[in-house]
């Protein structure tokens, strides 16, 4: 115990961290020395073969061994650039190291200093260049160059080779202190590498072969982990599975008759499943799983008159107050027919009002409560809840989930969500939950024609626009995602919109929508766009989910190459709601070969399981079903996608051990019992053994 604890001293016990330098790794999540180790790199560089100056070709990035003949000499080809320009060589030829407005070298190199380098070679004329190259002085201990250098994610003002040393540094103090917390039997079965060897050969690899070994074995610690947290989690979950058995009898039917629309033949499936369930006995566990606009909204109404019909109250919970007031109304206004008290319950409603609502729910005057994360509120509490239903349930997380459910007698739980998981790690995620797929979007919907254009064509792309408001047409414009903070987007936002309102789009009437903005404020923005009275909402992300203004049937999303896929796809997913031909215009800013594939598979297709697919190939681990999104912990080396063998062995072992040892309480199994604790609990307390 005693050793663990010293992983959890601050990195300010290293040697050369201060308190300054310390802060600069708090910024990237790193506060103690275990923090450290498990920054794992996010590439490597092969620095290990030397080259000779004679066999260099222009443009390769390549590392040298050559001695400084000459003297240094400054440029200034221009103001505000300085260029250094130092002559070495070894025995084959001279290559000139060149650096700019780094002028301090000057002083740190002499003549007959022998020196490493590594950088980008070009050949002008007859003369052979490295520029801006990372050197050192050559020695035993050479670090930067001749071998594989790890290569971090950093911030501003932490280089990479500040960090390397640091972690280094951690490695050499600690590494004895690291103990395996995998038990011996699962280590030698799996034939995996100790753990002191494999944190330090994931920083400094020797070659492949241990690079490989140690991301084995991190990966599937990584996983057993997350395995033995979920199935715990489960267990407790649902333990009882007896529930309420609604009446066979119900309205809904009648429902289904007064729509403007034939449900498809996946709504009608997925809503028998869902009344199968309802009508049994057992508790219902169950996650409709759609792509946007396959219309699963319906399929909650009429689950909710189901519960209304047996005499029980129901709840949805939705992930944005936009969100929430829209389904409030659509709700409203399909069980206009049925004498239904259904009331908007969001954190903006206060005051006597929300006195009130809270009494009615209380004393089972209101039939369906639609809200945000505000029905969760403690002062919430049912008269008799039979049905609770999350939508957008990618939004919330695990633990969010639970508590909902917790607010009655086992009701049936239904869990709406448009991202699409494939099937097996859903089986993972949430196996608890039966899933049911609408795997069919309403007839009579036309392909969303999605095209990508570059800003150089943004002027073509604004007079299409006012084209098809002249038309009758409305238009989504969504601003460039700055960071994961809402002010700077909210900035960006309003920026955007008064531009557009003074030039561009001058005799148009423009909406603008961030997340700043007051409830009431929105609420009126939607409202006025959905009636008409605005042509053109300028918005962040807010809009995401869920929104549905059929009319608008252009969407222009801007530096679409900040975006995931996945939240493209659900953007787009905003139009192609009405029987418009549908536009979903994305600019690209960026030159990269990687944004350009991004891009193109958003042209290519419009389906989500595809988008989603590849959209983990090509950014590999990240936050598409980011476990961090269920609430779950955050996967640092391991990508649910490409390691799905290692976590269907994972998945296995781990049901091994919980069958012999279902708290963890073995000697053997405690100290992976504590870092569950600690992984699981970071954000709300989702596990606890008893
Ligand atoms: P999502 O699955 O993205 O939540 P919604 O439930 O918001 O989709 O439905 C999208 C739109 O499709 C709504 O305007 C809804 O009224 C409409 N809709 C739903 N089902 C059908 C159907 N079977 N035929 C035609 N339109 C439908
Ligand atoms: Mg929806």
């Amino acid at each position: 115990m005693g050793n663990l604890n010293k992983l959890e001293n601050s990195v300010q016990y290293l040697k050369g961290v201060g308190p300054k330098k310390a802060k600069l790794l708090n910024k990237i999540g790193i506060k103690t020395i275990e923090d450290l180790m498990y920054y794992f790199p996010r590439s490597y560089e092969d620095r290990r073969t030397l080259k000779k100056v004679s066999t260099l070709e222009n443009g390769e990035k390549a590392s040298l061994r050559v001695i400084v003949c000459g003297v240094p000499r400054k440029y200034k080809p221009r103001r505000n650039m300085r260029i250094t320009k130092i002559p070495a060589k070894d025995e084959t030829g001279v290559l000139y190291l060149t650096w700019f407005n780094q002028d301090y070298i000057i002083n740190s190199i002499n003549i007959g200093d022998i020196i490493s380098v590594n950088g980008r070679v070009k050949k002008i004329g007859n003369q052979i260049e490295m520029q801006n190259p990372i050197y050192e002085k050559y020695n035993e201990t050479s670090k930067k160059t001749g071998r594989i250098i790890p290569i971090y994610q950093l911030t501003e003002k932490l280089s990479n080779n500040e960090l390397t040393k640091i972690i280094e540094q951690a490695l050499e103090t600690y590494t004895d202190y690291t103990v395996d917390i995998i038990p011996k039997s699962i280590i030698d079965e799996l034939e995996l590498c100790s753990f002191s060897e494999a944190i330090k050969n994931i920083h400094f690899p020797k070659d492949r072969i241990s690079y490989k070994k140690a991301k084995e074995r991190l990966v599937f610690e990584e996983l057993l982990l997350l395995q033995l947290g979920l199935l715990i989690m489960k267990k407790k979950n649902i333990q009882n599975n007896e529930g309420i058995m609604f009446s066979k009898n119900d309205e809904t039917h009648k429902l289904i008759e007064l729509l403007p629309y034939k449900l498809t033949s996946a709504q009608v499936r997925v809503f028998k499943e869902i009344a199968r369930d309802m009508e049994s006995p057992k508790q219902m566990n169950r996650l409709v799983q759609g792509d946007v606009g396959s219309g699963k909204t319906i399929i909650a109404v009429l689950s909710m008159l189901k519960a209304y019909n047996s005499g029980y109250q129901s709840v949805m919970m939705a992930p944005t107050e936009i969100l929430a007031a829209q389904h409030y109304e659509n709700v409203k206004s399909l069980l206009d027919k049925f004498n239904i008290n259904c009331q908007l319950l969001t954190s903006n409603i206060t005051g006597k009002k929300k006195m009130e609502i809270l009494r009615g729910i209380e004393n089972g005057e209101i039939d369906i409560v639609i809200g945000t994360h505000a029905v969760l509120q403690e002062k919430v509490s049912f008269h008799k809840l039979g049905l609770a239903i999350t939508d957008e349930q990618h939004r919330f997380g695990v633990r969010q989930r639970a508590t909902l459910s917790l607010k009655g007698t086992n009701p049936d739980i239904l869990v709406m969500t448009a991202t699409p998981i494939p099937r097996t790690l859903a089986l993972i995620l949430y196996g608890d939950l039966e899933v049911s797929i609408i795997d069919e979007l309403p007839a009579g919907r036309k392909k969303i024609k999605t095209y990508v254009v570059n800003s150089q064509m943004k002027d073509r792309v604004y007079s299409f626009i006012r084209e098809q408001i002249n038309k009758g047409r409305q238009a989504y414009i969504v601003c460039p995602l700055v960071e994961e903070s809402d002010s700077i987007n909210a900035q960006s936002a309003n920026e955007l919109y008064e531009i557009l309102k003074s030039n561009e789009f001058r005799n148009l009437s423009l909406g603008l929508l961030h997340g700043q903005m007051k409830a009431g404020e929105k609420d009126s923005i939607m409202s006025k766009f959905k009636n008409g009275e605005i042509d053109i909402l300028v918005s962040t992300t807010v809009i995401e989910v869920g929104v549905n203004v059929p009319n608008a049937n252009i969407m222009l999303i801007e530096n679409a190459e900040r975006f995931g896929l996945a939240q493209l796809h659900q953007l787009r997913g905003r139009v192609g709601r009405g029987n418009y031909q549908s536009y979903c215009i994305l600019v690209n800013e960026s030159k990269s070969k990687i944004s350009k594939e991004r891009m193109h598979i958003m042209e290519k297709t419009n389906d989500g399981f595809v988008i989603a697919e590849k959209d983990l190939q090509i950014r590999g681990p990240g936050d598409f079903f980011g476990t961090r999104q269920h609430g779950l912990p955050e996967l640092k080396i391991a990508n649910l996608f490409s390691d799905i063998n290692t976590l269907k062995i994972a998945q296995s072992i781990a049901f091994r051990i919980l069958e012999e040892d279902p708290s963890l309480a073995r000697d053997e199994n405690k100290m992976m019992r504590e870092r569950i604790l600690k992984l699981f609990n970071k954000e709300s307390q989702l596990i606890s053994f008893n």
